[in-house]
């Protein structure tokens, strides 16, 4: 039987809750369409590193080397441990040594999920540059602390990581509905967004099939409120997308339901697949943490694996819950109950 060998990081606060969710419900979908899920669990934690001072071992990036796909609840826990240092620590130096260059957030309405928009339903897919642009952590100060203080951050946009980003929306456009929304701002940044939009054009060449759209990032936001029945697949820089991705999340309802993935196409490395929401500290005792954004990350990283039925098969379950009400609203369900209601879905 073929298998899949799957790090779970679970992580802190609610990540504990939801990992275990989505294991259960990814479990069964495995069995159900013949296929192994092996999955050894790392404690890798702000837990983990007030016992042994660091968020994971020196090693902690080669052994994950060996996996086909990682899933990871969430970490922080600021109030013992600084987001600076849990952040630095583990999910940094994962997507650093991996390079998942597409952070992919799927933006729909699930049956019974009221967002705070009147638009009826939309189905969107953002693909977030995910290792340069205006994350680059290029820069500097000088003259720190004093009147004549300068900051200076700049954005990298090079050839390899455009051209690379935007095959791949080209790609899932491919897959899906054929549109894909190319988002910049070149008509105030006119060297790096230029730079963008003249590689869309030439890419555009090799996709005739692909209906192309240039918008600037604000026209995009207000589109996505007004119009998101328009959208397809939306590519962005890392900075953009990051904003556009939290509007995403928020037009569906909340972080309960915005799944993710850090994926680097090549594959010779595991990808790693996580729900946008952090550790709740705020709710993580009370069992409520919503596990379906874990769950969906979870059937994402079955489509990456190749494993499309099995994909759909848990994708149908949370929308038989979500159709009927459960997990729909904030704290009205418990954990284990959505958990359950998808694992019945299932059969
Ligand atoms: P958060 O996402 O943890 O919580 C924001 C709000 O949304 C809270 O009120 C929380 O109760 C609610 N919420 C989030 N997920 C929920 C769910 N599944 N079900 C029900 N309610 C949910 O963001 P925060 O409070 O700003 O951050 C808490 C910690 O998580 C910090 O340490 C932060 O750095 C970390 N964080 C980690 C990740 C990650 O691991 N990828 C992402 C974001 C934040």
């Amino acid at each position: 039987m073929k298998s899949y060998k799957i790090a779970l990081i679970p992580g802190d606060g609610i990540g504990t809750a939801v990992t275990e969710a989505a294991w259960e419900v990814l479990a069964r979908a495995a069995r159900g369409a013949g296929f192994g899920l092996d999955g050894t669990s790392f404690p890798w934690s702000c837990d983990f590193y007030e016992k042994t001072g660091a968020m994971m071992p020196a090693d902690g990036i080669e052994t994950l080397r060996g996996f086909d796909a990682i899933l990871l609840g969430a970490v922080g826990w600021p109030k013992r441990v600084p987001d600076s240092v849990s952040l630095h620590g583990l999910l940094l130096p994962i997507r650093k040594a991996f390079v998942p260059y597409a952070n992919i957030r799927p933006h729909r309405l699930l049956p019974g999920v009221e967002g705070p928009l009147r638009a009826g339903s939309f189905d969107i897919l953002c693909i977030r540059e995910n290792t340069e642009g205006e994350y680059a952590g290029a820069g500097g100060r000088v003259h720190n602390g004093t009147a004549d203080e300068v900051a200076v951050e700049t954005s990298i946009f090079t050839r390899k990581g455009v051209e690379r980003i935007l095959r791949f929306g080209f790609e899932q456009a491919r897959k899906r509905r054929g549109k894909l929304a190319s988002v910049t701002k070149s008509n105030a940044q006119k060297y790096s967004m230029v730079f963008w939009d003249e590689i869309t054009a030439r890419l555009a060449a090799d996709y005739p099939d692909i209906e192309v759209a240039n918008y600037h990032i604000d026209a995009m936001a207000a589109r996505m409120v007004m119009a998101p029945e328009s959208l397809d697949v939306v590519v962005a820089s890392n900075l953009f997308g990051d904003i556009l991705t939290d509007l995403g999340a928020a037009i569906q309802g909340g972080l309960g339901f915005a799944a993710s993935a850090n994926i680097n196409p090549e594959r010779n490395v595991p990808s790693m697949f996580e729900p946008v929401h952090g550790s709740a500290p705020d709710i993580a005792h009370l069992g409520i943490a919503n596990p379906i954004a874990a769950i969906w990350s979870g059937a994402m990283m079955l489509e990456h694996l190749g494993e499309a039925g099995a994909a759909k098969a848990v994708m149908t379950a949370i929308e038989a819950a979500t159709a009927r009400r459960i997990g729909t609203e904030p704290g009205r369900h418990k954990t284990q109950d959505i958990t359950a209601a998808v694992l019945s879905a299932l059969g």
